[in-house]
């Protein structure tokens, strides 16, 4: 194998700088700005850092935001109260609970008590259930960034083979129901897959989100498939430091004709889709009201 990769390189910066462009655009329509409550319960290092690169990314392009900083020892019932009373505030559009909680509080009942109209992470039933059913809802922020990456490049899946790898309600499955939504043909791939190379070799399009560094090596790969490499894995670099690797191994860029990077990828389109979903949220909202 010679080391130039032939692939296109699917590079996210650019695809979620229109993306922010076109919420800023669209937040700029609206009465008022976009708001947006970020929810953090404890001091979680990645967690602090995610919710503070939020709140910035939204000021950025003119959506306003809150951090809800609640300590790591709040209990079930204030963590839901303060859900409840954000989903009933006409003045906020979009809540976000930054996972993962705490381990003595239960994500499940928290994702169900946000209003599913200002749901913009899309985990809550009523906005899953809606993605399943081909109908209008708000659509969680990883699946719908890596479509709007494929749609920047150009990539329509319309009429592909896409197989996706990995079934996780954050990824897997939305992004396999939003695959289908767009007139894919859809496999989902997990750990109890036999011969998964020979499932993944099927693929126009391939999906891979599993969280298993290199898991997809050229053979397992189509020559001239579309490969979007949704994967973020920590290895050690041997000097002590480690460096983030995607579930694919690079190589891979030898055999598929398009490849998301990591980092630079899939990455940078979460944040912007989150923004997307809060302006969309807003929208939808100002819609309801009778001065339109
Ligand atoms: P989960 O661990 O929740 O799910 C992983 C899925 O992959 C499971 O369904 C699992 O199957 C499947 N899987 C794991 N190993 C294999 C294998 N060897 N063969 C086949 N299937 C396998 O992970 P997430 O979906 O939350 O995340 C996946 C990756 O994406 C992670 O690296 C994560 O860091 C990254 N990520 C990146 C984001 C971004 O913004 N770029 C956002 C979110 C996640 P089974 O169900 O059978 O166990």
């Amino acid at each position: 194998m010679t080391e130039r990769p032939a692939a296109q390189v699917l590079s996210g910066p650019p695809a979620a700088a229109a993306l922010l462009d076109e919420a800023s655009r669209r937040a700029a329509r609206l009465p008022r700005p976009p708001h947006l409550a970020l929810v953090r319960v404890g001091e979680d290092p990645a967690s602090v850092s995610y919710v503070r690169g939020k709140a910035k990314k939204a000021a950025e392009v003119g959506l306003s935001s809150h951090v809800h900083a609640l300590p790591e020892a709040t209990p079930q019932a204030e963590l839901l109260a303060l859900v409840a009373a954000l989903s009933a505030d006409p003045a906020v559009d979009g809540i976000l609970v930054q996972l993962p909680l705490p381990a003595h509080l239960d994500p499940e009942p928290v994702l169900r008590a946000v209003d599913p109209a200002k749901d913009v992470d899309g985990l809550h039933p009523a906005n899953t259930g809606a993605l399943w059913n081909g109908h209008e809802g708000l659509r969680p922020c990883t699946p719908a960034g890596i479509m709007a990456l494929l749609a920047h490049h150009g990539v329509s899946v319309r009429g592909q083979r896409a197989v996706v790898v990995g079934r996780s309600a954050l990824v897997g499955r939305p992004v396999a129901g939003l695959l289908l939504n767009a007139d894919a043909t859809v496999t989902l791939a997990h750990r109890a897959t036999p011969d998964l190379g020979a499932v993944t070799r099927e693929a126009d399009v391939l999906i891979v989100a599993a969280g298993q560094a290199h898991l997809i090596t050229p053979d397992m790969v189509r020559p001239g498939a579309t490969v979007v490499d949704v994967g973020i894995n920590r290895v050690p670099t041997g000097d002590g430091r480690e460096r983030l690797t995607g579930d694919v191994h690079p190589d891979v860029a030898q055999v598929a004709g398009a490849l998301t990077p990591v980092p630079g990828g899939v990455g940078p389109m979460t944040v912007a889709q989150l923004l997307m979903n809060t302006v969309i949220a807003a929208e939808r909202q100002h819609a309801l009201m009778p001065e339109g």
